[in-house]
């Protein structure tokens, strides 16, 4: 159990790491690994997110091949963030809400290629955006809240480990 706790602290520092909390990580012993589904790299406790790099990775056949947390989250359907959106406003305004939850989160990918939408659900006038890591959710909320005011509020289920953020403009 001590390779899950024993850089807890540290990794703060690595935007790309995992928390040491996540459940979903690679088997010991693999150093090099790529992820089967979407390619992304393992290297020294680091996930990289370059195709070049994957290419050369899976040419080698000493590497592992892994599911990587994020679509380990993706296949077991269990999202680490729900950002959930009403309110009159968003129906007017929900084309470029949208737009930048897109945009916030392919920019926040670049450093943290673990953070991504896994679903985005329309519910009558509610919008749920699914995410893997709950500080994907709690970006995407900072950001709506910045560009268009509104409320915002976080809850955390920590035994569960997800977040839920609400944002809502009448
Ligand atoms: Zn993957």
């Amino acid at each position: 159990m001590a390779r899950l706790s024993r850089r807890s602290g540290v990794e703060e520092k690595g935007q790309r790491a995992v928390r040491s909390s996540d459940v979903y990580l690679p088997k010991e012993g693999m150093e090099v690994s790529y992820c089967k589904r979407c390619g992304l790299v393992y290297r020294q406790k680091r996930w990289i997110m370059d195709p070049a790099e994957t290419e050369r990775v899976k040419a080698d056949p000493s590497s592992g091949k892994i599911v990587c947390p994020a679509c380990q989250r993706m296949r077991d359907e269990v999202p680490g963030g729900f950002f959930t959106l009403m309110g009159d406003y968003l129906r007017l305004h929900e084309v470029e809400i949208l737009e930048l939850i897109k945009n916030t989160e392919s920019k926040s990918r670049k450093k943290n290629p673990l953070g991504r939408i896994m679903e985005i659900r329309q519910d009558g006038g509610v919008l749920t955006i699914l995410t893997t890591e709950d500080k994907l959710a709690q970006k995407l909320g900072r950001d709506v809240y910045k560009a268009h005011s509104g409320q915002l509020n976080y809850r955390w289920n920590h035994t569960e480990n997800y977040v839920r953020v609400d944002w809502k403009r009448d």
